[in-house]
């Protein structure tokens, strides 16, 4: 295939609307549920978080599972602060972080990513945990969770591993959790000024044609930029980074990464955005995201300016 939609995957469809049964499993250990996982044969079962993806993808043809095993009965619906550290339960609906006025005010860019996904109604449903096995190269959550050194706890028949975001993200619908590992709680090493942009072409249930996270995080190299809306997926522009020297970088140098991030970039044409559109998107959006991210900065009288 060529031409702007040259990136598309041939996917072997179901008719869109047509029935598909399944036997919903729901276990109520994390153990059972494992379990469960690894006796299924390869590619039977599908894990259901929060089910707008899943279900989405069921109802599109794209995924035909024999069995559903729903993580609702888990004890990982909690959000909980451990010092600075906080630790996100996988289930926990997207809502109630968004009802955290600590969230908002210690992590902003975090609150702003989850606020910006879809609806009310749909983040009263959709999970953290649910995105990060999604993997959408277009989700809002990624790139924050990127930005902000986000740790993946995951759940598997040897036990529990832990390890950064960024190790755990592959391309679209893939991760390198096994199938019949679970991811079990995200972790947010510290709170940090932060601040999260994006550009759709509606602002709400639409999805984003790039989205900008940015932090200043407490360890060394403090800074961080990621993008969203790049294939095969959200990551890191370190050379972006490398341009910010001091907690609150100059507007020169402020402008010197956000045109370091349009250079470097490695955007596609899909039928969202043509690349170059999303090129002159980028350079807007990552100084907006810079400059927030400096007036979030704790002065003498708190940040200058907070989450809205
Ligand atoms: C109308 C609409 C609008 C949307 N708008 C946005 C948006 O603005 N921004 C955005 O980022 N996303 C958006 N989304 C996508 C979706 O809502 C998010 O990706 C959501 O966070 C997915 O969470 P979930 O719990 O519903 O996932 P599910 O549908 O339950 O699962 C998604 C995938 O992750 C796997 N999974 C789920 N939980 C776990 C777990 N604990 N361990 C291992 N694997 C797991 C599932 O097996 C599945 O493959 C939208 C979706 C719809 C339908």
């Amino acid at each position: 295939m060529s031409g702007p939609f040259a990136h598309r995957k041939a996917i072997n469809r179901r008719p869109v609307g047509v029935c598909v049964s399944f036997q919903l499993v729901q276990p109520a250990t994390p153990d059972e549920a494992v379990g469960l996982l690894a006796k299924a044969p390869a590619g039977e079962i599908s894990v259901l978080g929060g089910g707008t993806d899943l279900l989405f993808d069921i109802d599109q043809g794209r995924a035909s599972p024999r069995q559903v095993l729903s993580l609702r009965k888990l004890p990982w619906r909690y959000a909980r602060w451990e010092g600075a550290t906080l630790v996100v339960g996988s289930t926990l609906p997207l809502r109630a972080l968004e009802m955290d006025r600590r969230v908002q005010q210690q992590l902003p860019g975090l609150w702003e990513a989850i606020r910006d996904v879809g609806s009310p109604a749909l983040r009263s449903r959709a999970t953290l945990g649910g995105n990060v096995g999604r993997c959408a190269p277009a989700s809002d959550l990624l790139p924050m969770l990127i930005a902000l050194d986000a740790r993946v706890r995951i759940l598997g028949p040897s036990g529990v591993r832990e390890h950064p975001i960024d190790l755990v993200l592959q391309e679209s619908r893939k991760t390198s959790l096994g199938p019949a590992e679970l991811i079990e709680s995200i972790i947010f090493p510290s709170a940090a000024p932060s601040c999260y942009v994006w550009q759709r072409v509606q602002p709400v249930n639409d999805i984003s044609q790039v989205g900008v996270a940015t932090a200043f995080l407490p360890d060394a190299p403090h800074w961080r930029i990621a993008l969203g809306g790049l294939q095969p997926r959200a990551r890191r522009l370190s050379e972006a980074e490398a341009v910010l020297r001091s907690a609150r970088p100059t507007h020169l140098e402020q402008e010197l990464a956000a045109q370091e991030a349009a250079r470097r970039a490695e955007f596609v044409t899909d039928r969202r955005a043509t690349e170059s559109y999303r090129r002159r998107l980028v350079a807007v959006m990552v100084r907006r995201a810079l400059q927030t991210t400096v007036e979030r900065m704790p002065g003498p009288r708190g940040p200058r300016k907070a989450a809205r």
